[in-house]
Parts: C-alpha cells; structure tokens; sequence
C-alpha cells in the first residue's frame, strides 16, 4: 500500500521539517535486546542519507536522523531516566506518517519504538526507528453511544475535560498527563476500575499499523485474535494509530487524599489492609508511603517528610456516605493536609497528585494475591518510616471487584488474580543507581510469600528481558499473545517497550 492508499485521518495536523543526517539500520544488535547503548553503537553501520531525504518527503511530519539537530528533543521522555538515542525519528502527524515510517524501517531493517508522552519506556530505543505521536491530538466524544475516538498522542487529560461536558468519564489512572494508548494497551488501572474494570476492557475498536505496512481496523468482528491481544499485550503488535472505547457515566465523584505523619505508618497500614476490603465497588482507594523531597515549591507540612498518602475515590451521589466510608481511615493517624470531597471527573489528579514535572524515576511493581497482616508488617520493616531509604514512593493499591472479573469482550489483560498492587519509585539518578534498585527490589522480595502469580504490565517497570515480561501473563495467555504475534510480526520489527 502507497502513502496516498493510506487512509488520510481528517484531525491530523503537522508540517515536515527536513533536516539532513546519516542514520544507520536496524543491526543484528537487535536482535540481543538488553545490550547497552555502546554495544549498540558499535554494531550499528551507517545508510545513504538519501534514503532518509526519501522518507522525509513522504511523511508530512519531521524526519530526524541520528545527529541532527532537534532529534534529542523530538524524543525527550517524561522520565528523563530513558533518553533515546534512535536511528531515526519520524514526528508522526498522522496514520499515513506512520505506515510510511514502519515501511521505511522494515525496508531498511530498521526495528520500530514508539513514544507518546515518554511516561513507560522501558529502555533506550537505541538504533531504532521511533516514531513519536504527540502531534495526533485528535479527540472526538460521541455523547449519544457514549464513546470516545482519540488518535495516538492524546493524554487523558483531554479525554476526561471533553468527556466531564456530558457527565461522561474515561477509566484514566492516577496521572491525567499519561497518554491513553500506551496506558490502555498495557490494562489500565485507575481510581474507577474496581467499578468498571481495566480501561483496555472498554475498547471498542483499534486502527493499528502493523508490520506489513497496512492499517487495520481491528474489532471484536474485524480480526478478534488481534483485538483480543493488543488490549492487554501493549505494544507488541504494531502501532496503534487511533482507539475507540466506551466512556462511563460518572453523575457524581467524591474523592482527593489526606497526608498523614509517617509516624503513623503501622497503625494507618494495618487499618487500611482490613478496612479495604470491605469498602464497595464504587470506591476505588490506595496507600502510600511517600518520601517527600526537601523543595520549596512543597507544602511546608510535608516538605522533607515521610509521610502517608491515602487515596480516596467513590463513584457515587451519596456523599454522606463516601463520608462515612472514610471515617475509619481518617482516625487512624494524624492529618497534617489534604482534602477529600467533591471533585470533577477532570479533577482527578488531586486523588493520587502524581509529579507532572519530567524526573527521572525507577519502578517497580507486583501483585499480592493477599494481603494478611504478616505482609503489612513485612512491607513496613522494608520501606517504614523508620529507615533511611531512597523510595519516593511505596504504594498499595486495592483492586478485586469489576478488576477481578473477565471484559465483557475478552482481553489479554493480565492481572486480574491481583487482590493488591504495590508499586515501588525511586529516583533514578547516577548516584543512587545501584542504591535504588536494590532497595526497591528488596521491598518487592519481602512481600514476595502472598504475590499473585501475575503482573500488571503498566507497573512492570525496570525488567531484565523479554522473560520477564512473559511472565507477567498466565502461560495460556502468554502462548495465545505468542501465537498472534508470530502471524502478524514475525520478524519482530516491534520489539521494544515491554516485548515478550
Ligand atoms: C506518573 C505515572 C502514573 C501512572 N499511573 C498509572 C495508573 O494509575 N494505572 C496504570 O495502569 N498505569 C499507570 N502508569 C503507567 C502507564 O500507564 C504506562 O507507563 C504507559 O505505558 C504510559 O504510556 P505513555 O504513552 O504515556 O508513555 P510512553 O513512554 O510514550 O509509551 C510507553 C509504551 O506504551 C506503548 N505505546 C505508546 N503509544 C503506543 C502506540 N501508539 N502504539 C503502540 N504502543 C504504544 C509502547 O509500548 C511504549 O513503549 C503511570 C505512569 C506514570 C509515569
């Protein structure tokens, strides 16, 4: 299929900007994932700059090679932990830019990345062709079937603000700043799941360039064995030009997050662990135990602190109550700030107040299948407030309820035996490069007697390889999103971000 045979997407905007350089294919470095940057480099023979001329007058964004001027910034991650050092990078405008792209990479054995906000890579797309969609913004809210059409580089924000106009809501996280298909590929798991599910659960159609070239629109009728794995097997597949998904009806949300003193970490945490549970599906809740660094623009109560950050959100009319609910919770600690009340669908940061500033960040997650009273007192002599240690963040999610249960479509989305999520961050800074990992990695190992077998790809975060991430699926999963991807991609030209 040609540039002009691709279908042209009507909200795309964009102009190129051809800058001459010399990449460099795809080499047979590739084909050893986890090698650093310089085996890479060295392995990594150069291409005639003419061919990438060729490429820029065929897409109607920019076209960097590697060495160009602006390709640093064209590629610049929101964790600025990863900075990609591609082959070449192609600012998307449009579907037709990208099955033009992954074209010229498969032409010139080129393997494909891609980025949308830069909040989950997984490492250096190094040698590659990385295709970045901030530039395909488009957003469209049918109110009346309750569905929403977003093209590849919107973050939820967007989506929440158009859809809260109608009462509507989509299943975004804790960051309204996360881009919606990277998110939903991988599940997503935000305050409303426990209501309605993961959000990949929702999606109604996907338009995916795979490696062929071609744009598919995929659905539960137009090939299922796709549909089925690339909600739940991320970015394995091709790249996800557009996505449809169902919007939620949410009248009324009472929700936000009081911070109260570390000191009070044993008594908040075991509270928590028995009071969770009980709550209903309509509250979708979490606790944390947060370092917070020593900066001026931080709320003095909590500048420098360790503290405890619970995470309230009820998805209901009855706000008395929401009130009631909480109230155990309120009085297990002391409250040095926060607020819980009535809160906008579009409002919804104040509930986790995730960073919207880039940093440079090392995650980590697993699931526990339980979570007994030994497990709190496990996670507390690991990650308490009585040590010295360097996580910003050490995070129990509730989940069970509509998480727990299969989409009314089956997905790929593993995760579902997960009775809690816990997450660990810390920052990833030259310094603390062994420090951080260790330490995070340790907390995750105490816990380890009550995991759940598997993991939320969203939270997998550093990984060793491509086993890793396999075995975040259940093994009949794993070989039915093995089998589909060996019919679509099989010569794994999409083999960064969370590959299996
Ligand atoms: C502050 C913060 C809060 C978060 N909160 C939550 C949460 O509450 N729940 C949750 O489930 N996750 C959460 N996440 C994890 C997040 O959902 C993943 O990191 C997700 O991959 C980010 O997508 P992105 O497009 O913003 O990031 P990017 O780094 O741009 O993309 C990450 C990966 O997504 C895939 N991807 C992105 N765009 C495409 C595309 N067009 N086609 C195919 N694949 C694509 C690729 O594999 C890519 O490598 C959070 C992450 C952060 C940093």
């Amino acid at each position: 299929m040609t540039h002009s045979e691709l279908p042209r997407d009507p909200e795309s905007t964009g102009t190129a900007a051809p800058v001459p350089g010399l990449p460099r294919p795809r080499s047979s470095a590739d084909d050893l994932p986890h090698l650093g940057d310089a085996v890479l480099d060295s392995l990594a023979p150069g291409f005639p700059s003419a061919d990438v001329d060729g490429l820029r007058s065929r897409v109607r964004g920019p076209v960097y090679a590697a060495g160009d001027d602006g390709l640093a910034a064209e590629v610049a991650a929101w964790n600025v932990a990863v900075q990609h050092t591609p082959a070449v990078a192609v600012g998307a405008t449009c579907a037709a830019d990208v099955g033009e792209a992954v074209r010229w990479a498969v032409a010139h054995d080129l393997h494909v990345a891609v980025q949308a906000t830069g909040h989950g890579p997984v490492r250096n797309a190094a040698g590659s062709l990385l295709i970045t969609t901030r530039r395909m913004q488009g957003v469209h809210i049918d109110p009346e079937r309750r569905v929403a059409r977003v093209q590849a580089g919107v973050r939820w924000l967007q989506v929440m603000q158009a859809a809260a106009e109608y009462g509507l809501a989509g299943l975004c996280g804790s960051s309204s700043d996360v881009g919606v298909v990277g998110y939903t590929l991988g599940g997503g798991m935000g305050s409303l799941g426990r209501l309605h599910g993961f959000a990949a659960d929702h999606v109604t159609a996907v338009e995916i360039v795979t490696a062929d070239g071609r744009l598919r629109r995929v659905t539960a009728d137009a090939e299922p064995e796709l549909f089925w794995a690339v909600r739940g097997g991320k970015g394995n597949f091709g790249i996800v030009t557009a996505l449809e998904f169902e919007l939620v009806p949410v009248p009324s949300l009472f929700g936000g997050g009081i911070f109260f003193s570390g000191d009070d970490a044993p008594a908040l945490l075991h509270r928590f662990r028995e009071w969770a549970p009980s709550l209903p599906e309509e509250v979708g809740t979490s606790i944390a135990i947060l370092r917070v660094p020593d900066r001026e623009e931080l709320p003095p109560p909590l500048r420098g602190r360790t503290v405890v950050h619970l995470r309230f959100a009820y998805a209901g009319t009855d706000h008395a109550r929401a009130e009631q609910l909480l109230s155990p919770m309120k009085v297990a600690g002391t409250t040095l700030l926060g607020y819980v009340g009535p809160l906008r669908t579009d409002e919804m940061d104040a509930i986790h107040m995730d960073p919207k500033e880039p940093m440079p960040g090392w995650e980590k997650g697993m699931l526990l299948r339980e979570l007994p009273t030994q497990a709190i007192d496990a996670l507390l002599a690991a990650a308490g407030p009585q040590l010295d240690i360097p996580l910003i963040m050490v995070e129990l999610r509730l989940m069970g309820g509509a998480l727990g249960r299969p989409a009314a479509v089956p997905d790929a989305v593993a995760g579902r035996s997960g009775a809690f999520s816990v997450g660990v961050i810390g920052p990833a800074v030259p310094e603390l490069a062994r420090v951080v990992p260790a330490v995070g990695r340790g907390v995750l190992a105490a816990l380890q007697p009550w995991a759940a077998s598997e993991k939320l790809v969203n939270f997998l975060g550093e990984v060793s390889g491509p086993d890793e991430v396999a075995a975040a699926f259940p093994p009949e999963v794993l070989a039915r999103l093995r089998a589909v991807k060996a019919a679509v991609d099989p010569t794994d030209v999409f083999s960064f971000g969370h590959a299996f």
